[in-house]
């Protein structure tokens, strides 16, 4: 961490990652003052064109490591998929630097030990199980006296993506299961029971170096083909799930001595049961309304926090309605373009392909 003695100005922050959520991070420290220099393997990343510089390099290059190190004061990171190896290279080059601290984002890596990491605080998740083979979904199946489950690769997975669903009913003759089970067959894998949830919602938690919390939300989020399609503040969910899912954050943050953000997702059931379905050790998509509807969004608390500053107040002066632009949705742009209380966010990627995210809109409306 930057000593406190420097100004925003004399910081500069390294983001490893370019994508859309490093672009916001770098657009909401340039209002600070804070420049922001980028690591990331492709070229043209959406990040550049709003950074100082990027370097572009692969995530061991220990050269090109340094050469950031050296460039930087902080350093964080823009999504949960940054090999640890890496992280733990550039904290050797500037200890304590690196933020948030590397626990998070070595249980965000792994469902199982996300999963473990959850219950040994106390939090409720679905039930769940490492597997390997049919056997054991058969075994768990019975345990559990439950049907339908979800078999997920425990890394790497996102959107959607590493994942099937299946029925103890059908198990020997399900084909898809088989064909995941097949492909998936050197990969540790998770069986979580399947949740017949009433809605999803999020919480963002921005923690200082002082250790004060701060929230967005709960968020309510609606997903298309696995993929977050919309999300609405407020949730309008009752005052003992915003009570119980903040209070589980805190707990999470906490834990982890956060310094910087973090969102968790959760499963809202029966009414005001609130499961924990993952943590991300970041901004995240469910949180771009906060540019428009906050004096100070998620990128800007998290810039704040990892940089050392003071988290910021995430009072809202509106009601939002975020939408995103998935691959071809960005040629409805012009109608957009048009909408009254329409903000615009484009993330400048050239190819639009098939669940890309290309950028969103929020909408804001008056205050209920
Ligand atoms: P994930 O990548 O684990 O966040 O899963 C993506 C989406 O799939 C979630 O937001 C849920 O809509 C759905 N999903 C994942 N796991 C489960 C589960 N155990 N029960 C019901 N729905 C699930």
């Amino acid at each position: 961490m930057p000593p406190s003695s420097l100004l925003p100005s004399h910081v500069t922050l390294g983001i490893l990652g370019g994508g859309q959520l490093g672009r916001m991070s770098a657009m909401a420290a340039a209002r600070l003052g804070i420049e922001v220099i980028i690591y990331c393997p492709e070229i043209d990343c959406p990040a550049s064109y709003v950074a100082k510089e990027t370097i572009t390099a692969a995530y061991d290059d220990e050269a090109a490591l340094r050469d950031f190190s050296e460039k930087t004061n902080v350093i964080s990171y823009e999504f949960e998929n940054i090999p640890i190896k890496t992280v733990e290279y550039l904290e050797k080059l500037k200890p304590g630097s690196v933020l948030p601290e590397r626990t998070l984002l070595d249980v965000s890596q792994d469902r199982l030990k996300e999963k473990s990491f959850l219950n040994g605080l106390n939090i409720e998740t679905v039930r769940w199980k490492e597997v390997k083979t049919i056997e054991d979904i058969e075994q768990a199946c019975h345990e559990w006296g439950s049907k339908s489950f979800v078999i997920k690769t425990t890394r790497f997975g996102y959107d959607g993506k590493g994942q099937v669903k299946g029925n103890s009913e059908n198990i020997l003759e399900d084909q898809d299961l088989e064909a995941f089970l097949n492909a998936a067959k050197d990969q540790a894998l998770i069986m979580e029971e399947f949740s017949a949830f009433d809605y999803e919602i999020s919480v963002i938690a921005a923690r200082d170096k002082h250790g004060k919390t701060e929230f967005y939300g709960p968020m309510l989020n609606e997903h298309k083909n696995h993929i977050l399609h919309k999300t609405t503040v407020p949730c309008g969910s009752s005052e003992a799930v915003i009570k119980k899912s903040r209070e589980i954050a805190e707990r999470i943050a906490n834990a982890v001595n956060l310094a910087g953000v973090l969102t968790v997702e959760f499963f809202v059931c029966n009414s005001d049961t609130v499961l924990v379905n993952e943590i991300a050790p970041r901004t995240h998509n469910s949180g771009h309304w906060s540019i428009d509807a906050c004096c100070v969004s998620q990128f800007e608390n998290h810039v704040r926090c990892v940089c050392g500053l003071n988290v910021g107040s995430p009072g809202r002066h509106s009601d939002s309605g975020m939408l995103n632009l998935i691959g071809s949705d960005i040629k409805e742009i012009d109608g957009y373009l048009t909408q009254e209380n329409a903000c615009i966010h484009l993330y400048g990627k050239k190819d639009i392909k098939d669940g890309r995210k290309m950028g969103h809109i929020t909408t804001l409306t008056k205050m209920t």
